[in-house]
């Protein structure tokens, strides 16, 4: 049985749905972003929080666990500026939490979810596992705080596991059940969508003075499918002993500007965008593109899913958005 932590969330969800074809799953989420609903009905559910050691001993206790995947972090990088002890709290605290427990029932197994924001401001045109990590903001820094863990306790106590650091996770499952919905939403993809449909009443391009071909941001925008699938390769080669200590980049290794995406989102709906130039956000790089080689040479992932695909399964879920 596998145990997905924040499986009730946007990128857990969609793993969760995968990953039920092939083996049992129990999800711990305690809802706090993430939705009851978008929690695939053939995994149990146990509603719980990663902080509370009795509520990971109940369950450790309950299910025959032989790996744990954790989805359930805080990203928003503005607000790990504002309130870092809250992403220290959740995303490192609560993190070295469950994996105390897992060490104490002999749980070995782990797929941690991480970020390209390990990186901050890479000046490099593709960024690979060898760039130098050096976040700059408190959400970067607790990502790769719990890297750092994971190699101490693979040393230490025998712990296997695999980093994947997400580039930009967008769009929806194909059968747009389920898909993105935060609340405030912050990411570009879905406020496009929201405006275009009409349930907001601007897209803000925060900045537009970048040096980059358009003067905006460039981001490797990757479907959450993709990284679902990658998810799935990674456990077959940690429950296969194939890898014990790894790091893959998840990106598609193509990058698109703001304006870029704002016009294919305009392309594959058929509607005109209100978009208006705003000031920069702080603490965003210029260009955030990733290589995904070694995962391809490895484990043989690759984003099979491009930037019209990620908006067209992202639009019917927008159009229909049950949660
Ligand atoms: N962005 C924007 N307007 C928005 C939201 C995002 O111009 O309303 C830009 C943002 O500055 C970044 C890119 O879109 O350059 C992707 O931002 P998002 O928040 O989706 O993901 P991030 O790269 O921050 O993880």
């Amino acid at each position: 049985m596998i145990l997905v932590v924040g499986g009730a969330g946007y990128i857990g969800s969609h793993l969760v749905k995968e990953l039920v074809e092939k083996e049992d799953v129990v999800v711990l989420d305690n809802l706090s972003t993430g939705h009851r609903e978008a929690i695939d009905k053939r995994a149990i559910f146990v509603r719980g929080d990663l902080g509370n050691e009795e509520d990971l001993q109940m369950v450790f206790r309950s299910y025959p666990i032989k790996a744990v995947m954790h989805f359930a972090a805080f990203s928003l990088v503005g607000e790990s500026v504002v309130d870092p002890l809250k992403y220290y709290e959740n995303n490192v605290a609560s993190t070295l939490t469950l994996l105390k427990v897992m060490m104490k029932f002999k749980v070995k197994n782990f797929i941690f979810s991480s970020t390209a924001a390990t990186y901050g401001i890479p000046d490099v045109e593709l960024i690979d596992e060898t760039t130098k990590t050096a976040p700059i903001n408190p959400y970067g820094q607790s990502k790769l705080m719990v890297e750092q863990m994971l190699a101490d306790f693979s040393k230490s106590y025998g712990l296997n596991y695999v980093v994947l650091r997400y580039f930009n996770a967008a769009g929806a499952h194909e059968s747009a059940a389920i898909g993105e919905s935060h609340d405030p939403e912050t990411h570009l993809i879905p406020i496009i969508l929201q405006q275009l449909l009409g349930t907001r009443e601007k897209v803000s391009v925060f900045g537009s003075d970048y040096d980059t071909p358009d003067g905006t941001c460039i981001r490797d925008y990757i479907h959450v499918t993709d990284l679902a699938e990658a998810h799935i390769l990674a456990l077959e080669a940690l429950l296969s002993e194939e890898k014990s200590a790894e790091t893959y980049n998840l990106g598609n290794g193509l990058g698109f500007s703001v304006k870029e995406v704002i016009e294919t989102c305009e392309r594959v709906t058929g509607v005109k965008a209100n978009v208006e130039m705003a000031d920069r956000r702080s603490g965003d790089p210029a260009r955030l593109v990733a290589s995904s080689d070694k995962i391809f040479t490895e484990l043989g992932w690759k984003a099979e899913r491009r930037l019209e695909r990620i908006i067209e399964d992202a639009w019917r879920w927008h159009q229909k958005q049950p949660y």
